[in-house]
């Protein structure tokens, strides 16, 4: 019987457990090996870290980790949990079941993205959602915004902040005369004819004929939580304006007692640095509720 059983060992289920194996207790972390920026080859905006390979940023920690007695690792996926507090099982795609008393899912969010042809795989190369992280390296270029629904606006009208913006509507977005206005007083040019596909570094072809080239490309993909296992089990889900989160307290503890979440899964918006955060927040308040079961 583990303390705690972390479900997702990048930032934040490492950050989490660090807490935890700080405090001497029995940590047990399965890892599926997904991590979501698994398709950039630099990380921006993690202070200390800044333009570092995310690769290195997690092998990093887990060394690091790893060298507490306490904790455990296995490269692998949970595929199911049941239980109650102060006794969970889970399940691993092996077929070997692991108990412990508290679970923390740091399962992190998979990416809807859009279907244009050519875009995902220029997916953290060329085509980005955050422009705190990849925006600074456009150099104020040329760059295009892709509509995907209400929250497009949100990030055609922040993206002037970091070069030219052109917001292509591609029939995902109807803007009001407001939203019109708005966007033109932030020097934003608006394209309503749809896009063909994706091309060179960051073209965008439009069904008209004509080319249109960005130093990068922006676009509002869809969140959803990479592991239904948490919900599965009973965990409240919610809605957020970057999609479907599990829902938990300040504590980080879900609807379901003894039960856990914290990075991209459980807040919003998404970064490394706020993926660790919230992993360390979520460590201590578990420890908390080991010392403290009734509190
Ligand atoms: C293209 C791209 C570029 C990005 N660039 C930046 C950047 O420059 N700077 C920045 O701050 N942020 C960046 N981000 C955001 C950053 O990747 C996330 O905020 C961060 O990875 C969240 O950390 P996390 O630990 O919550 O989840 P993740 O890093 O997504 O890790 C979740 C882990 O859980 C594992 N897992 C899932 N289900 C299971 C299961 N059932 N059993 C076992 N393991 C499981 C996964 O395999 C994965 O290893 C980028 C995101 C994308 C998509």
């Amino acid at each position: 019987m583990h303390d705690v059983i972390v479900v997702g060992g990048s930032y934040a289920g490492m950050a989490a457990a660090l807490q935890l194996a700080r405090a001497r207790r029995t940590v047990q972390v399965v890892d599926a090996g997904q991590r979501r920026n698994r398709f950039a080859s630099h990380s921006h905006g993690f202070l200390g870290q800044d333009g570092a390979n995310p690769a290195d940023i997690a092998m990093e920690a887990r060394r690091q980790l790893q060298a507490y007695p306490s904790l455990h690792w296995i490269d692998g996926r949970v595929t199911s949990a049941s239980g109650s507090k102060d006794h969970f099982n889970v399940t691993l795609d092996d077929g070997e079941i692991l108990s412990g008393r508290r679970l923390l899912f740091a399962t992190g969010v998979s990416d809807e993205l859009p279907a244009i042809d050519g875009l995902a795989e220029r997916w953290g190369k060329a085509v980005f959602h955050c422009p705190y992280c990849h925006g600074y390296e456009l150099n104020q270029g040329r760059i295009g915004v892709i509509a995907t629904g209400p929250m497009s606006l949100h990030q055609a009208q922040l993206l002037p902040e970091w070069g030219q913006v052109t917001f292509l509507t591609n029939g995902h977005i109807t803007l009001d005369t407001d939203a019109r206005q708005d966007l033109i007083q932030r020097g934003v040019v608006i394209e309503e004819t749809t896009i063909a596909k994706l091309d060179g570094d960051a073209d965008v072809l439009l069904t008209d004929g004509r080319r249109l080239p960005f130093a990068g490309l922006f676009t509002a993909s869809r969140c959803t939580p990479s592991s239904p296992v948490a919900s599965d089990m009973g965990c409240e889900l919610m809605e957020t304006p970057m999609g479907m989160q599990l829902w938990t307290a300040e504590t980080k503890e879900t609807s379901v007692r003894g039960v856990f979440a914290c990075g991209d899964v459980a807040r919003a918006p998404h970064s490394v640095s706020l993926a660790v955060g919230d992993g360390a927040w979520a460590g201590a308040q578990i420890h908390r509720s080991l010392v403290w079961p009734e509190g």
